[in-house]
């Protein structure tokens, strides 16, 4: 049979790839340490629940009107409250996750031969998104030694002929965390040229020391004509499975979002709206994802501590989401367990093999010199996995 050439150019998720890998083993009955998750280990928040439950119990079970107005007013008092944005919610469309947004906003903007600018290291399903819409995924480099950070000058440099960024702070999978400032002095330069905005939020609440979060969208008031931002609920108050995000942005965008997706998934799931009718507007909700903020802090803290105990292995401290990214590149080229470790791949293919160590590549990320290790698991999974990694490079 044959295959669409867009769908054959794509590969499959390395982070879901490999996280079902790691289920997988785990279910035969394997001791794996599951760094690879990109998700909140806690379960969804109580009161959360019981709404939709109450939604479901009370007949919710229709297609909805639209994203639910209740539902993108509450969205909307949100971004005015928390985020410092005035967006009416007929500007505001729910979604089964941010990743079905971005993807969305990408079909909603891109034709052949529009170039979207990504910061290196990236999240996986950037570049494929783009790709998959008919654009041209640029990146943008960064490195540990400016904190995975993109700069003014290097944006005007490859801004000039390009349609969109991608700007994602707190970053998966570097962990970085753009402060106010250096924001702002993206935020001039980015109105120097044509771009559009996409900023994904989706890490907004998991910051970490003395580390502020700002939407991008804020810090200027020309900015929320050309900024759309995205952000959901999966990880701020662990709902990954309900698949409920959301984009606010400029009308033209957010009406061709709904355009589309008239034809392609109607509205979000009825009762799920519920539960994210509660997150963002239950009294007992910023208490719930403080709780689970601290406990990732303390996390954090001690992989990334123990990660740099170990010979040869590099890592920047995250100051947000949920990632450490080690540069674990010193160990290429040795024979690790009687096999030869060449790059990223290979250095996760030994860990999983060698040590039942489960983690993400950091080529499909954009940067082969690293490894993503998630800390979104307790603090005993914490030090197992870094106890096996340790006597693996030792
Ligand atoms: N953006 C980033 C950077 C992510 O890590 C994720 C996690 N999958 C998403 C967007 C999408 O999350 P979801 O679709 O679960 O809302
Ligand atoms: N965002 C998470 C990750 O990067 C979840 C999996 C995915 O959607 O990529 O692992």
């Amino acid at each position: 049979m044959k295959l669409s050439d867009r769908i054959a150019a794509i590969p499959p998720s390395a982070t879901i790839s490999i996280t079902t890998r790691a289920s997988q083993m785990q279910g035969e009955g394997i001791d794996v340490v599951n760094f690879a998750a990109g998700e909140p280990d806690f379960d969804t928040p109580q009161f959360i629940k019981r709404a939709a439950k109450a939604a479901l119990d009370a007949g919710d079970t229709k297609y909805t009107p639209g994203s639910g107005k209740e539902l993108l007013a509450e969205i909307s008092k949100k971004l005015q409250r928390e985020n410092n944005l005035q967006i009416p919610p007929r500007q505001i469309v729910t979604t089964f996750g941010a990743k079905h947004a971005i993807y969305d906003a990408c079909l909603a903007l891109l034709d052949p031969g529009d170039t979207v600018l990504i910061p290196s290291p990236y999240w996986v399903s950037y570049p494929e998104m783009v790709k998959l819409a008919g654009g041209t995924p640029v990146a943008l480099p960064t490195g540990p030694q400016n904190n995975f950070k993109i700069t003014p000058t290097q944006l005007l440099e490859a801004g000039s002929s390009a349609k969109v960024l991608i700007l994602n702070s707190p970053c998966n999978p570097t962990g970085t965390t753009y402060t106010r400032t250096e924001l702002a002095e993206i935020a001039k330069a980015v109105l120097k040229t044509d771009l559009i905005v996409f900023s994904d939020e989706i890490y907004e609440k998991l910051v970490y020391g003395d580390t502020k979060f700002t939407s991008f969208a804020s810090l200027d008031e020309q900015l929320p004509q050309r900024t759309v931002t995205f952000n959901g609920l999966s990880k701020t108050f662990s709902m990954t499975g309900w698949r409920v995000g959301w984009a606010a942005g400029p009308g033209e965008i957010i009406d061709a979002i709904k355009r589309l997706m008239s034809h392609e998934t109607t509205n979000p799931v009825s009762f799920v709206q519920a539960g994210a009718l509660a997150a963002y507007s239950d009294p007992q909700a910023p208490q719930a994802v403080e709780s689970m903020r601290k406990q990732f802090e303390k996390r954090c803290g001690r992989m990334t501590e123990r990660l740099n105990a170990i010979d040869g292995v590099k890592c920047v401290r995250p100051t947000g989401a949920f990632y450490c990214f080690p540069d674990v590149s010193s160990h290429y080229g040795r024979s690790i367990g009687g096999v030869e470790v060449t790059d990223s791949a290979g250095f996760a293919q030994t860990a999983l093999a060698k040590a039942r160590v489960a983690m993400v590549p950091g080529a499909p990320f954009g940067e082969d010199r690293c490894v993503r290790l998630s800390f979104a698991t307790s603090m005993e999974q914490i030090d197992k996995g870094l106890d096996r990694l340790e006597q693996m490079l030792s």
